[in-house]
């Protein structure tokens, strides 16, 4: 099932499923039971599909990107977190921080997924088992204050408001059995920036998520957004920063495009 989230022409929010090239309303709760209502979904503005219980992140998990990066290759997953006012809905604009300025702000598209129920000690060979479904997330990322003035912490950087856009599908995981055999992209302007496949991932999704459950509950609506391939800004020569006016694209196999403009604050 493809899942969206919406607000309605009286502001309502509801979730709805692709049916046949529209929209069919569902009814009930995302991590409970969801009803088909035979109603067309009055769509007036998509929203992220959820809203996370928390964003876990995975730095440095492609190898290709590593390189790039001239980083060594992690022994363990590299967590951090991004906060709640980090949240973008698709079409809804990436805002470049400008009262705390940052000139260095990048993309970085990841597969995102949706833990559906409570876990915990989680195997690796039960781990998608606890997958609800899986999302386009765009990793947005102040480099400069990633890298120069956040204490060695990338929390500050990543955490800026509008730095997590979300969606807008999201795809049940019955329809994505190999989360890592999915070809993922970033498109700034038209052009292709980032075009790789998540089978480079260095931790694949279950065992991110048999790491991530170690000695810690995860809970529904828990989001893991696994790292982004390589081609970001950063790396290049000259490097590509996000300007206002600049359009991104994060485009994931089976789930669709997420597409947010770029404005100042
Ligand atoms: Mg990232």
């Amino acid at each position: 099932m493809k899942i969206i989230r919406y607000s309605d022409s009286a502001g309502d929010i509801h979730y709805a499923r692709e049916a046949g090239g529209s929209f069919e309303r569902l009814a009930g709760e995302l991590f409970g039971e969801l009803t088909p209502t035979g109603e067309t979904a009055d769509v007036a503005k998509l929203l992220a599909p959820l809203v996370p219980s928390v964003i876990l992140c995975i730095g440095l998990n492609y190898r290709h990107h590593a390189e790039e990066t001239k980083a060594k290759i992690p022994e363990f997953p590299i967590l951090f977190v991004k906060t709640p006012n980090t949240l973008q809905n698709p079409g809804d604009p990436i805002q470049l921080p400008t009262a705390l300025a940052s000139h260095q702000v990048d993309y970085e598209c990841e597969l995102a997924v949706v833990i559906g129920r409570t876990c915990k000690n989680v195997k690796r060979e039960h781990a998608l088992d606890y997958v609800f479904g899986y999302t386009a997330a765009n990793d947005v990322s102040a480099r400069d204050w990633q890298k120069n003035w956040g204490g060695g912490q990338w929390c500050r950087g990543k955490s800026f408001d509008t730095f997590a856009p979300l969606g807008p599908v999201l795809v049940t995981s019955d329809e994505i059995p190999n989360p890592n055999s999915l070809a993922i992209k970033t498109i700034v302007n038209g052009e292709t920036l980032q075009d790789w496949t998540t089978a480079d991932m260095i931790f694949d999704v279950p065992t991110l998520i048999e790491f991530l459950s170690g000695s810690t509950t995860l809970y529904p609506g828990t989001v893991i957004l696994t790292g982004t391939p390589h081609g970001v800004g950063m790396a290049r020569n000259p490097p590509r920063w996000l300007q206002p006016g600049d359009e991104v694209t994060v485009e994931v196999e089976k789930i669709g495009r997420l597409t947010n403009p770029v404005v100042s604050e």
